[in-house]
């Protein structure tokens, strides 16, 4: 997978791996409710009127439906207290009908993310935020997993098959995407370096990868001499920029581009992902499976037939 290939990459398609997911965790839903009477509750909590925020909880909120599920969704106004935030966390922790919670972050200035994501009972932690959630992860023994990384790493397992002695790069150390996918990359036995804002001479170090994922959230920033030729190549980043066309970009008309600049890019990679159309489409399926897989495991059915992890 390292040689050149002289010629373009091919597309990871997130897009049919994300009508799959879904249609799996609908199917399941489906078995969940007729042979053991229960379905799959997801709650999701919106604090503020973030414009960005409100379509991914929207599309949460649809997509559940979709799949059968019962769906809610908490809409509270930016200037809600901490502790009315976690009594609402607490009041969801404790209804049977809701299996997975979800508190769409970032949360307005004032309230503590950490508090909050450390109030939701990690077997209903959907998110895969919860410091509990984030230990199995590193310690190898996953249980629910961050759904972007996720998204992620089942891709690459189905484009690459076998990952183990793969050298990794993940550009990125946050909770929600870098530092989780650098573990799913390590359980799969890859060799994984982490960069960040500190790393030094960060094109050598992405030169070296086979796999390079991108979760930096700045345009276009690996450029095409920064990938090995033949590498799978994961873009993360979602980032608005003003068109160039003058007369669009005077409008205040943004568009939506990822951390790698694709087009030279997919010249030298093997595989590569669009933005948009890549790997944001997988973030709401997995959200479907890990609920499926909160419901299951809390309801004591389906174990060994979870596939998450
Ligand atoms: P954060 O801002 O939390 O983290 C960004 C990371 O990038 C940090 O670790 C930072 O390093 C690193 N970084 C910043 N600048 C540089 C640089 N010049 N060189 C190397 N590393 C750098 O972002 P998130 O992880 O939450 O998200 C990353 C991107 O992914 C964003 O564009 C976000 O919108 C997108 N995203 C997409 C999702 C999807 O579904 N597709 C879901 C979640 C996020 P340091 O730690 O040193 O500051």
């Amino acid at each position: 997978m390292t040689e050149s290939h002289g010629g373009e990459a091919r597309i990871i398609d997130f897009k049919a791996a994300a009508e799959r997911v879904r249609l799996e965790a609908a199917a399941d839903a489906g078995r969940l409710k007729a042979d053991h009477g229960v379905t799959p509750g997801l709650a999701v909590v919106l604090v503020g009127d973030d414009p960005a925020s409100q379509i991914y909880v929207n599309s949460k909120g649809e997509k559940s439906r979709e799949a059968g599920f019962h769906s809610v969704t908490h809409l509270l106004p930016a200037s809600t207290p901490q502790d009315q935030l976690i009594a609402l966390v607490h009041t969801l922790n404790a209804d049977p009908k809701i299996h997975g919670i979800l508190v769409q972050m970032p949360l307005p200035r004032g309230l503590d993310e950490q508090a909050v994501i450390a109030a939701i009972d990690p077997r209903k932690d959907v998110d895969g935020l919860h410091p509990i959630n984030a230990g199995l992860l590193g310690s190898g023994r996953p249980n629910l997993i961050p759904c972007t990384p996720l998204g992620c790493i089942l891709m690459l397992r189905e484009t690459l098959g076998d990952l183990s002695g793969l050298n990794a790069v993940v550009i990125g150390r946050s909770v929600l995407v870098g530092r989780p996918m650098a573990q799913l990359l390590l359980n799969d036995s890859c060799t994984v370096t982490i960069a960040h804002s500190k790393t030094r001479d960060l094109p050598a170090v992405c030169r070296q990868a086979d796999i390079l994922v991108a979760a930096v959230g700045r345009p276009q920033m690996v450029k095409a001499d920064w990938i090995k030729p033949g590498a799978a190549v994961i873009d993360v980043g979602i980032n608005r920029v003003p068109f160039r066309d003058p007369v669009k970009a005077a409008a205040g008309k943004t568009k939506v581009v990822g951390d790698v600049d694709f087009k030279p890019a997919s010249k030298v990679a093997g595989w590569i992902t669009p933005v948009p159309g890549g790997v944001g489409l997988m973030t709401v399926a997995c959200l479907l499976r890990n609920t499926i897989t909160a419901a299951s495991r809390i309801e004591g059915i389906y174990a060994d037939a979870l596939k998450s992890g």
